[in-house]
């Protein structure tokens, strides 16, 4: 038979998957995978059954069920200052790796390069290359993964159309700074480009790290989408509600891509994430707390095991240096060891550089879990590494 999609089949099953599988047929501890333990909270899900009963099933317009496109201007109004004209300016899609398609497909085209960061999140690559576009890579290195800011400034080219920031940063656990976000910024306005910014983890931030979207940047607003998950915000991972802010002339291409792709989302979940959006600081300021103490309690445990564990200012993973365990083979070995032999699942940081040649010796651990899940992690790496 002929060949099929040539991009498509230069990649394999994405790593989340394939340990996810390995836990699975292991019985171990699965912090591979980043989802977390219990259902997300009660009184959301609860609006979503009451939705499903007493509001219409049938398709909700394409951009979004009205309730959820004013939270969401209402929410980057509240936490960021940012002032969006919901009907214009907002959109829904099925996750953030929708608004993500959406954006690429509809910003990029054939010959146009787009830088990212990496480490970066999987799907990034694969749809940019879908669109046609070439993929400019600026490594972060940990433990400290500084932006290099001789190589950024000579990723941008006449053919650069955009880049790819995602922050908190997932796998680094990296928030960028002003100081790094103006850099990006004033690349962005002398090139000429646009900004995708993923920013999913925008609620799990650590220590009083702010997080600060590159929209708000002077010269930003017009540049930027900004995309938000409630699988992050409210824990509820396989919901799959994305949503994004940008100003009309960047939201047209990418509200067009979305017509094709999925054009709509599941009215009731819509409904029970507009309500979410809106409720009180207190859980919003639970969640990070609550996140924090998770970090810190990973933490402390695998550092007493021997682990050389990288800092973490956001997202819901934590890289450790396995090499002073005496462990010498790759990450990729390393996170099948500690499955078959410990019973507990890691996922390969070099999953996450995708140019190849990444960094080997760090393996990622989710810490978005029960402390007894944690707990039962730690104990079972201890009885193995002694
Ligand atoms: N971006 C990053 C950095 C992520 O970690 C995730 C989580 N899978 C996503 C995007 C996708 O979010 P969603 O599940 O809403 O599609
Ligand atoms: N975002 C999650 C992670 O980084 C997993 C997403 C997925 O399974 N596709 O672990």
């Amino acid at each position: 038979m002929k060949p099929t999609n040539s991009v498509l089949s230069s990649f394999g099953t994405t790593v989340f998957e394939v340990m996810s599988r390995l836990a699975i047929a292991n019985e171990s501890v699965n912090l591979g995978q980043g989802f977390p333990d219990g259902n997300g909270p009660d009184d959301v899900r609860a609006i979503a059954h009451d939705a499903l009963d007493n509001s219409s099933n049938q398709y909700p317009p394409m951009m979004g069920v009205p309730e959820l496109r004013q939270a969401v201007a209402v929410h980057d109004k509240r936490f960021y200052g940012i002032d969006a004209d919901w009907q214009r300016e907002t959109i829904v899609a099925s996750g953030a790796t929708e608004v993500l398609a959406a954006a690429l497909f509809g910003l990029l085209d054939r010959g146009d390069e787009i830088i990212m960061f990496e480490p970066l999140y999987d799907s990034y690559i694969p749809i940019a290359r879908l669109a046609g576009a070439t993929v400019k890579l600026v490594r972060l290195q940990p433990p400290d993964w500084r932006v290099p800011l001789d190589d950024l400034a000579a990723a941008f080219g006449p053919k650069t159309k955009a880049i790819l920031i995602n922050s908190p940063l997932n796998p680094a656990g990296k928030v960028f700074t002003r100081a790094e976000l103006e850099t990006v910024a004033a690349l962005v306005r002398e090139h000429d480009c646009y900004a995708i910014c993923d920013e999913v983890y925008e609620h799990i931030v650590f220590d009083d790290t702010p997080h600060i979207p590159l929209m708000t940047l002077p010269g930003m607003r017009d540049r930027c989408i900004r995309i938000g998950s409630s699988g992050k915000t409210f824990s509820l991972t396989g919901w799959k509600v994305g949503y994004g802010t940008a100003s009309p002339e960047v939201m047209a291409p990418v509200a067009k891509a979305h017509q094709f792709l999925t054009f709509t989302t599941p009215p009731n979940l819509q409904h029970a994430v507009a309500y979410g959006l809106n409720k009180d600081d207190a859980y919003f300021a639970t969640l990070s707390g609550d996140m924090q103490a998770s970090r810190d309690r990973l933490a402390k445990g695998l550092t007493e095991i021997g682990f050389a564990v990288a800092p973490c200012k956001g997202t819901y993973f934590l890289n450790a240096d396995f090499r002073p365990l005496g462990f010498n083979g790759t990450d990729e070995e390393f996170c099948r060891h500690i499955t078959v032999e410990a019973g507990v699942t890691g996922v390969p940081v070099s999953a996450f550089y995708m140019g190849g040649d990444g960094p080997t010796h760090f393996a990622r651990f989710c810490f978005c879990k029960e402390d007894a899940t944690l707990d039962e992690a730690l104990r079972r790496l201890k009885a193995h590494f002694g």
